[in-house]
């Protein structure tokens, strides 16, 4: 598949994540959170609404409403206005690409990170020098569930059923 020219990528924009208002949101119930910046010299300031959903122990976590479409996001970005990464159009970076080449590109980087050779079997068994114990079996084990996916999928692909 051929890469498509990206204009933008999201590390283009200035970001505003919830979780800068953590400390804020906890005290109180704060349904939006006023704003007030300058971009390219012209000043802004408005409310943007919050949504939240709980998590365990009965709390909160907090959302942002985009302004612009309304839909869910931990994080902003700044186009003037504050949208969230579907409104402001740009490439997610690998959001172009087929689910299947998403979990290849990922298991490659997870190889990276232990040293091991491309390709799809296993590796060394080794622990890279200086990965952390925990870090290097979480990669393992996410290894191991990627290449299963990526069977999964290359069978769903065949056409072969499960
Ligand atoms: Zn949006």
């Amino acid at each position: 598949m051929p890469a498509l020219a990206t204009t933008h990528s999201l590390n283009d924009y200035l970001k505003l994540p919830i979780s800068r208002y953590r400390e804020q949101l906890k005290q109180g119930n704060a349904k939006s959170i006023e704003v007030s910046y300058t971009h390219r010299s012209k000043p802004y300031q408005y409310s943007i609404q919050l949504t939240k959903t709980s998590c365990n122990y009965g709390n909160y976590r907090h959302w942002w409403l985009c302004p612009k479409c309304s839909k869910r996001v931990s994080v902003l970005y700044c186009a003037g206005s504050y949208v969230c990464r579907h409104c402001i159009g740009a490439n997610y970076g690998s959001q172009l690409q087929q689910p299947i080449d998403r979990l290849f590109s990922r298991l490659h980087n997870i190889r990276q990170r232990l040293g091991w050779q491309a390709g799809i079997t296993h590796g060394t068994g080794e622990r890279p020098k200086g990965m952390h114990y925990r870090t290097y079996n979480r990669l393992v084990n996410e290894h191991e569930q990627l290449t299963a996916k990526v069977w999964q999928a290359s069978l769903d692909k065949l056409g072969c059923t499960r």
